[in-house]
C-alpha cells in the first residue's frame, strides 16, 4: 500500500515500454490519477493494462491554484495522488510546479518516478554538448517575443534547447538563422516514435532537408554553444561592467579574455573607459 502524498510520475514521449516497472506499480495502487487531460491517462492506462477503476482528477495550469488545493485535501485525507501529464515528465514544460510547491509548504511527501523527457533523450542524440544547457521551453508564436528571446539567449555559453510544434518550425528555423548564424542546430523528431529522426547541421542544410518534406510530428530544437569568434568588445561591455563591481580590474580583464577570446589590451582599454564612467 502506497503511503500518502504526491507522485509525479513520468510515462512515455511515445514508445509504450519506456515506462518503469516503478511506474506501473505506483499508477496501479495510486487511490487518485491527476492529469492535465484525464481523457489521454483513461487511454495510456487501457494501453499499459492498468484497471481504470481509481478516480480520475483534471489538473491544469490556469485553474492550478484551486485544483492543487482539492488535491492536497484528498492527500491530506490519506490519499495517494499520481501525476501524470499528456507525454513524458510532467512539470516539464507541463504542469505542476505550483502543486509541488504547495506540497512542500505543507510537508506533504512528494516524490518522482523519472522517466521519459523530450529534452534528455533530444540531448542525447544531437551530437551538441552535454556539459551545460539550456532549457528554455516552448518558442514563444510572435515574431517580436520570438525574436527577443533569441536575443536574450545569444550570447550565453551552453547548448540551447527549445520545445517547438510542427507548424512553427520553418518559421523559427529561419528567425533563429538570422540571429544565431553560423552555429550548428539540431532538430529531434518523434522521438521513441516509429519515425524518429534527428537532423544536426547549419540552418540553411536543415532548412533545406525540411524544404520539400513539410514538417511533421513532435520537435525538439537545438543549438550550438556559441563559438568564441563570434564576440564583439560590445557584446561583452555588460558583463565586464558588471565583473568590475565585484573584483579587481586585473581579474576582470583577464577572466573576460579567456573566456571570449579577446585582445588583452581592448579588453583592458574597455575596462578603463567603464571605471572611469
Ligand atoms: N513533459 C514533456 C516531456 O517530458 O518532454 C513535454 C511536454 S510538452 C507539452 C510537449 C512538447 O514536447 C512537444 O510539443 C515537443 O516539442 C516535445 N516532445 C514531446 N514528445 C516528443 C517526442 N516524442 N519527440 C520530439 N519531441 C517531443
Amino acid at each position: 500500500m502506497l503511503r500518502n502524498g504526491l507522485y509525479i510520475i513520468a510515462t512515455p514521449i511515445g514508445n509504450l515500454q519506456d515506462i518503469s516497472a516503478r511506474a506501473l506499480d505506483v499508477l496501479r495502487e495510486a487511490d487518485v490519477i491527476a492529469a492535465e487531460d484525464t481523457r489521454m491517462a483513461k487511454k495510456l492506462f487501457s494501453l499499459l493494462g492498468l484497471s481504470l477503476d481509481k478516480k480520475f482528477i483534471k489538473y491544469e495550469d490556469h485553474s492550478e491554484e484551486k485544483q492543487a488545493q482539492g488535491l492536497i485535501d484528498l492527500i491530506n485525507a490519506g490519499s495517494a495522488v499520481a501525476l501524470v501529464s499528456d507525454a513524458g515528465s510532467p512539470l516539464i514544460s507541463d504542469p505542476g510546479y505550483k502543486l509541488v510547491r504547495k506540497c512542500r509548504e505543507q510537508s506533504i511527501y512528494v516524490t518522482a518516478i523519472p522517466g521519459a523527457c523530450a529534452v534528455i533523450t533530444a540531448l542525447q542524440l544531437s551530437g551538441l554538448p552535454t556539459n551545460r544547457f539550456m532549457f528554455a521551453g516552448f518558442i514563444p508564436n510572435k515574431d517580436k517575443a520570438r525574436a527577443d528571446l533569441f536575443n536574450e539567449l545569444k550570447n550565453i555559453d551552453t547548448t540551447l534547447v527549445f520545445y517547438e510544434t510542427a507548424p512553427r518550425l520553418l518559421k523559427t528555423l529561419e528567425q533563429a538563422a538570422s540571429v544565431f548564424g553560423a552555429r550548428e542546430v539540431a532538430v529531434a523528431r518523434e522521438l521513441t516514435k516509429m519515425y524518429e529522426e534527428v537532423i544536426s547541421d547549419s540552418f540553411a542544410e536543415v532548412l533545406a532537408a525540411f524544404a520539400d518534406n513539410e514538417p511533421r510530428g513532435e520537435f525538439v530544437v537545438m543549438i550550438a554553444p556559441p563559438t568564441a569568434a563570434e564576440y564583439s568588445l560590445e557584446d561583452v561591455r555588460g558583463i565586464l561592467q558588471k565583473r568590475l563591481r565585484e573584483t579587481s580590474l586585473k581579474t576582470a580583464v583577464k577572466e573576460i579574455c579567456e573566456q571570449y577570446k579577446l585582445n588583452k589590451n581592448d579588453v583592458y582599454a574597455l575596462a578603463l573607459e567603464l571605471k572611469n564612467e
